[in-house]
C-alpha cells in the first residue's frame, strides 16, 4: 500500500489582517494536475465595517476558480463583470493573456468560508482572450450518507458545464452525519484531498482541516470516512506534462513571460485594464530574478 504523504497548509496574509491556509503551491507538491494553487479562506468571522477587500491585481495564463460556502462576494474584474457569488456557487475567470479583478465581501457579511484556486493553462491557451463566467448551480447528489457536489471536470456520468483546458476534476464532499464513501478514480489522475471542515479517515489515516492529502495515481477506488459536519475538497487531474512558472498572481510558461507581465501591469499597459469602480491597484512585489 502506498502511503498518503501529509500536507500542512501553511498560512498566508492576502489582505491586510486576513490570513487564509494555503495548501499549494507548497515545497511538497506544486500541483495536481492542473491546479496549481489552493487557498482555504476562513470560515472566517467579521466585525462589522470589515471585511474581505482585495484590490485590483492581475493574472496571466490561469483560471481563478472561487467555490464560495459562507459569506456573498462581490467581482469586478476589466472585462466589465460585476457578479456576487453566493454559497453553493462557482466562479471561473480565465486570465489567459491578461485581465484584472477586485474581490469584496458584501457590507453586510460577517462569516466567510471558500476555497480560492487556480488551474494554470497550458501553453496552448496561455494567451487567450481573458473571460468570465459564474455558475449558479452545481451537478448535486447524495451517495449513501454523503452530499456530493461536482465542481469541475466529469464525475460519475455527471458534468460540470465549465470549459477547462486540461482533463481535471473538482468534486465537494459534505457530511451531515459521519459516512463513509467509496469512490472511484480515474487511473491516469493524480488526486489530493484538502479537509475544509471537520476530519476524515483514509487507509486509517486521520487527517483534520488544512491537513492536505496527497494520494497520486492509481489508488481507485478510494474510501473516505468524514465525521460529521465534515467538508472535503477532493481535486484530480493528469499530471501537468508543461513545466510552468508561478510568481505572485502570474502564470506563465517561460521566465521570461512572467518578467513581461509584471513589466506590463507596473507601466499600466492597456494589456490588462482596469477595474471600474475598484481604484485600489495592488503593487506587485520586485521580481526574484533580475529582468533582463
Ligand atoms: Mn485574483
Amino acid at each position: 500500500m502506498k502511503t498518503i504523504q501529509r500536507i500542512a497548509g501553511r498560512p498566508s496574509e492576502i489582505s491586510a489582517g486576513m490570513t487564509v491556509r494555503r495548501a499549494l503551491p507548497t515545497r511538497q507538491r506544486r500541483m495536481v494536475g492542473a491546479w496549481c494553487f489552493l487557498d482555504h479562506l476562513g470560515p472566517l468571522q467579521f466585525d462589522a465595517g470589515q471585511g474581505m477587500h482585495v484590490g485590483a491585481h492581475p493574472h496571466t495564463a490561469l483560471q481563478t476558480f472561487t467555490w464560495l460556502i459562507e459569506g456573498e462576494v462581490l467581482h469586478r474584474d476589466s472585462l466589465g463583470s460585476e457578479q456576487v457569488i453566493r454559497p453553493g456557487q462557482v466562479n471561473l475567470m480565465t486570465a489567459g493573456r491578461g485581465i484584472v479583478h477586485s474581490e469584496d465581501t458584501l457590507a453586510e457579511v460577517r462569516r466567510l468560508h471558500a476555497a480560492q484556486l487556480w488551474i494554470a493553462l497550458p501553453a496552448s491557451a496561455a494567451d487567450c482572450p481573458p473571460a468570465f463566467a459564474h455558475y449558479p448551480e452545481l451537478p448535486r447528489w447524495q451517495q449513501g450518507n454523503c452530499l456530493v457536489t461536482l465542481l469541475a471536470g466529469t464525475f460519475a456520468g455527471r458534468t460540470m458545464a465549465a470549459r477547462f483546458h486540461s482533463p481535471l476534476v473538482g468534486l465537494d464532499l459534505f457530511a451531515p452525519v459521519a459516512c463513509r464513501t467509496e469512490l472511484p478514480l480515474e487511473p491516469d489522475f493524480e488526486y489530493a484531498i484538502l479537509p475544509l471542515t471537520g476530519e476524515m479517515l483514509l487507509d486509517g489515516e486521520r487527517f483534520g482541516a488544512d491537513e492536505f492529502a496527497w494520494l497520486g495515481r492509481r489508488r481507485s477506488p478510494i474510501v473516505i470516512e468524514q465525521s460529521a459536519g465534515s467538508r472535503l475538497l477532493l481535486l484530480g487531474g493528469e499530471p501537468f506534462a508543461e513545466p510552468v512558472h508561478m510568481w505572485w498572481n502570474f502564470v506563465g510558461h517561460s521566465r521570461q513571460a512572467i518578467i513581461d507581465a509584471q513589466r506590463d501591469w507596473e507601466t499600466g499597459s492597456p494589456r490588462f485594464g482596469s477595474v471600474a469602480g475598484r481604484e485600489t491597484r495592488l503593487p506587485a512585489p520586485p521580481l526574484p530574478w533580475s529582468a533582463d
